[in-house]
């Protein structure tokens, strides 16, 4: 097993859910952590519960991932001492809607799109020229089940997290021989603010999501992506599917 004691992480979308969830448990085994999304006061609340629980190091960044130019030159301009990503966690993402297709607002399938796939490669393309030149480093992303398996209503957001799956592994293929790990992590139904950030905020709607079902809970997620940072360097974890024994 790897130790993660003052490597550095950059985990995007900490500020909630499975982000969060994952950034406890990276702070746990006494990671640096360099923390994005788009809610500052959010990451800057839950701050000290990281360092309690034994994070090296705390750093706090509002970035936007669908913003092209933002990502670029934020993750530049970081501290001299914060440019050496050991570990990249691309979580930020998001769905809007459930609707047919052909009934769809364009509006949902632009900020799935841009979040999930052109955001998920905005940080990307910042991040692993550094690990390139290292010769070191570790990608992990997040897909879905909805990248296996289309459901009713949801094209475009399964389509978002086929894309990742592909990306991820055309990543992992462009940097064999470089040293750098590529890892996708899959999860089914996990009970975070997915639901409600999908149903534009309609509490009710969110909480019928998880009837009948034990869901995930986003520190399942965590607890998988942190075992897949620790393991020796020369073992690639390339796709961890994970269900509740509830979803088909
Ligand atoms: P949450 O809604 O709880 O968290 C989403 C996180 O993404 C938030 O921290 C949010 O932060 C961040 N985010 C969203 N848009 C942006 C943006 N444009 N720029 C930066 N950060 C952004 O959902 P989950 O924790 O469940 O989702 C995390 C990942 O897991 C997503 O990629 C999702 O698709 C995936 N997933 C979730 C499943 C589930 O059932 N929950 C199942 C399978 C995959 P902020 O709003 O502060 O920017």
């Amino acid at each position: 097993m790897q130790s993660l004691r003052g490597k550095t992480v950059l985990i995007t979308g900490a500020s909630s859910g499975i982000g969060q969830a994952t950034a406890l448990e990276f702070a746990r085994q006494g990671a640096r952590l360099l923390l994005c999304a788009r809610r500052l006061d959010r990451l800057t609340e839950l701050t000290p519960q990281f360092t309690e629980a034994g994070a090296e190091d705390v750093l706090n960044i509002r970035l936007d991932v669908q913003d092209r130019e933002a990502v670029a030159k934020t993750l530049a301009d970081l501290p001299e001492n914060w440019r050496t990503i050991d570990i990249l966690v691309n979580n930020a993402g998001l769905s809007r809607g459930l609707a047919k297709l052909y009934e769809d607002d364009p509006q949902n399938w632009e900020e799935m799109i841009d979040t999930n796939v052109k955001g998920l490669l905005y940080v990307t393309r910042a991040i692993v020229p550094g690990m390139v030149e290292r010769g070191s480093g570790q990608v992990i992303n997040l897909g879905s089940t909805a990248g296996h398996q289309t459901y009713a209503n949801g094209a475009v957001y399964c389509a978002t997290k086929a894309a990742e799956r592909v990306i991820t592994e055309g990543l992992r293929i462009d940097t064999i021989g470089k040293g750098i790990r590529v890892t996708t992590v899959d999860p089914g139904m996990t009970e975070t603010a997915f639901s409600e950030v999908r149903f534009h905020g309609d509490k009710d709607k969110a909480e019928k999501v998880y009837q009948n079902i034990t869901p995930l809970q986003p520190e399942d997620i965590a607890d998988a992506i942190v075992w897949a940072a620790t393991r020796p360097a020369h073992v690639q974890i390339q796709t961890m599917v994970l269900t509740t024994i509830d979803q088909a």
